[in-house]
């Protein structure tokens, strides 16, 4: 399999090859040449088997430049039932007549970023134990992205992480979660400051090609095509728990802030998974739901981006939906990067409303959508909880409550599950009047020693303490 830039360059490069990398070098997204198509007999061979084994398969089709039997170690090492709470990996329930709940949020920060990470901190060691390479990450976070990259990659000898979140603003258990990490390889870093002013420190840093390559900087963020390829594996699995045969045809609807997690449905059911729809849920946030209604994608401002309580589907762009523009423009580059360089420089927006291609966006493609807001997001945790026994978080509530109004009596629709309750705590006491029950393993999570620094919202500070403690460790 080769890779090819949504803007056009051509250097089909490996999996492997593009595994480090961020952006293609023209600034678009690296995406296969073709879909691998699956046809019945293999849906058929891959219905039975459990989940590490089934990402293999999947997995396989598109890294295969990896040796087969490497490839089959690394995902039985990082799908496990120690890692993920579960012999099913991804456990999927019934909520109500017709609705069914696929769990990715079981690893070890309790939200579904696990899926895919653990994956890529496993391959990376391995690409990098390879070429004989070390890797330093420098991201910034406000919660889930952050732990999740953490918690993959800790006690990986050739890879260091460095973490910057804004002081004092995470939730207290995504603190704890994060600063009570105490090996050698993480850093974090509490920035005196905010998000924005984090994200800032990671351009500057990621900009400065020199500092970069002299101290082998890298990023892991949600852009990364393996993390998008490890998700595709559990459209396919959640498809064979609730679809009896498989010429029966599901939906999904998927709590969506970057596009990351509902594009990997989409390569699922351009490889021939019969997917009917594609439900994208937002929260107030509305950049997706906007484009799926109307068309028009209008980048908002960092004043117009609100804080809204599912925080991490609190986007002002969504970084992937490049690549379904791509398929959409009929896989035509050139005007892929017209509208997302030319017109978005311009205007922050293009609109292909009145273009006769958008509506293969829902014929098509299957793609609908639909936003939530905070009272939306309360009365459906509220109803889950007293109708259905079941407690759901915040993000996965913004999508029961679109898939409320998208389901078809029909058509079984499976809901991704993106975080457990216990994370965002204070909401689910606003909506239930009760804590959220907390898995055995984060008991007291909160008293634990905390490691980390303090420091200042400068990028020549941050720099600086890189630089100084990738310096201790050579000497
Ligand atoms: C990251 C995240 C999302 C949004 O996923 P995208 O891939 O950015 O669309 C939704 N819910 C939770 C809990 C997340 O951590």
């Amino acid at each position: 399999m080769r890779y090819i830039s949504t803007r056009g360059h051509q250097d089909r490069n490996t999996f492997c090859e593009i595994l480090l990398e961020g952006l293609a070098p023209d600034g678009g997204l690296y995406v296969p040449e073709i879909y691998p198509q699956v046809d019945a007999a293999t849906l058929d061979r891959w219905r039975g088997l459990p989940y590490a084994q089934l990402a293999f398969e999947i997995i396989s089709l598109y890294a295969d430049d990896i040796p087969l039997d490497d490839l089959k170690s690394i995902c039985a090492r990082t799908y496990t039932p120690e890692v993920f709470g579960s012999d099913a990996i991804v456990p999927v329930r019934a909520l109500s007549p017709g609705v069914h709940i696929a769990g990715l949020s079981n690893g070890p920060t309790l939200a579904f970023k696990d899926m895919a990470m653990q994956l890529l901190g496993n391959l990376l060691d391995y690409e990098l134990a390879r070429r004989g390479e070390e890797l330093n990450i420098v991201g910034a976070t406000s919660g889930d992205t952050g732990s999740a990259a953490e918690y993959a990659m800790r006690g990986k000898r050739r890879i260091r992480v460095f973490m910057m979140s804004p002081h004092g603003r995470m939730s207290a258990f995504q603190q704890a979660q994060m600063f009570s990490l105490h090996d050698d390889n993480i850093h974090n870093i509490a920035v005196d400051g905010v998000f924005d002013d984090c994200q800032d420190i990671v351009k500057v840093i990621s900009g400065d090609a020199e500092f970069k390559r002299n101290h082998r900087i890298g990023a892991v963020n949600s852009i990364n095509w393996a993390r998008l390829v490890a998700q595709v594996v559990y459209y396919f699995w959640a498809y064979f728990r609730v679809a009896p045969d498989n010429g029966t045809s599901v939906d999904f609807t998927v709590p969506s802030g970057n596009f990351g997690n509902v594009c990997a449905g989409h390569v699922a059911r351009m490889m021939g998974l019969p997917i009917s729809r594609l439900v994208v849920a937002t929260n107030e946030n509305d950049v997706l739901d906007e484009f799926f209604r109307t068309g028009l994608y209008r980048v908002r401002g960092r004043d117009d981006t609100l804080e809204t309580s599912s925080p991490s589907m609190d986007i002002s762009k969504a970084s992937n939906l490049e690549r379904f523009l791509f398929d959409l423009l009929g896989r035509d580059a050139g005007r892929t990067g017209s509208l997302m360089v030319d017109h978005l420089r311009q205007h922050s927006a293009f609109d292909l409303g009145d273009d006769t291609v958008f509506a293969q966006a829902a014929d098509r493609y299957g793609f609908q959508s639909g936003r939530s807001t905070h009272a939306d997001r309360l009365a459906t945790i509220r109803e889950c909880w007293q109708r259905y026994d079941t407690l759901i978080d915040p993000h996965t509530a913004d999508a029961v409550k679109v898939a409320g109004a998208r389901a078809e009596p029909q058509t079984p629709m499976i809901v991704l599950e993106t975080a457990l309750p216990v994370k965002f705590a204070a909401t689910i006491e606003e909506a239930v009047g009760q804590v959220a029950p907390r898995p055995a393993r984060f008991e007291g999570i909160e008293q634990l020693p905390k490691r980390f620094a303090v420091l200042p919202a400068d990028p020549a500070v941050i720099r600086a303490f890189i630089a100084e403690k990738l310096l201790a460790r050579v000497c």
